[in-house]
């Protein structure tokens, strides 16, 4: 399969690569590095897990060093939010990832960083609290709630006992169930 490159046009290689996620099951990244511009496209699919219902949305309260490790699975159409650093994290066709909390916070920080370069004095401050703010959550001080959102079902949080998993079609299905019992 071939993959057009969204930045300069040229055709690359997909590749696939088979992926096992520990308390979860199979995944499968896909990858395309442009040959001409070397610009790299990834997105990953879940293969396990329950599909009847694909919209779901994953929180998970970090709150300790431990927590870092969690496991998260972010498809291209998955959107990122962690409310108590007013950050948002909106799909986007190739940027699809397999990693850790930690590793989200690290993309959030490079994230931050970039921006705040060219803004004026407020926004660098606010820029500055939100990177002090991941230091002590890394550090165990300070406490954030991780959401991810994802329409198609192919991004997760993973960890054996701390998540809440938030069924959007389940969740409309009993509420016409309650109506139809009161009414
Ligand atoms: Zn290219």
């Amino acid at each position: 399969m071939e993959e057009k490159c969204p930045i300069c046009g040229a055709t690359s290689k997909l590749q696939f690569l088979p992926y096992k996620i520990p308390y979860f099951g199979d995944a499968m990244m896909f990858i395309a590095v442009c040959p001409s511009c070397g610009h790299r496209s990834t997105d990953v699919m879940l293969l396990s897990g329950d599909k009847e219902s694909r919209r779901r949305r994953y929180e998970v309260e970090i709150s300790s060093v431990d927590d870092l490790n969690i496991r998260v699975v972010r498809s291209s159409f998955g959107r990122i939010e962690i409310p108590e650093l007013g950050v948002n994290v909106e799909p986007r066709r190739g940027e699809g990832f397999i990693t850790t909390v930690e590793g989200v916070l690290k993309r959030v920080e490079d994230a931050v960083r970039m921006l705040s370069r060219d803004v004026n004095d407020a926004r660098k401050k606010h820029a500055e609290q939100v990177l002090m703010q991941i230091e002590d959550i890394k550090a165990g001080n300070a406490s954030m709630k991780l959401i991810i959102d994802d329409p198609t079902g192919n991004s997760a949080i993973i960890s054996k006992n701390k998540i809440k998993i938030i069924n959007h079609k389940l969740h409309r299905l009993t509420q016409i169930d309650d109506k139809n019992q009161h009414g």
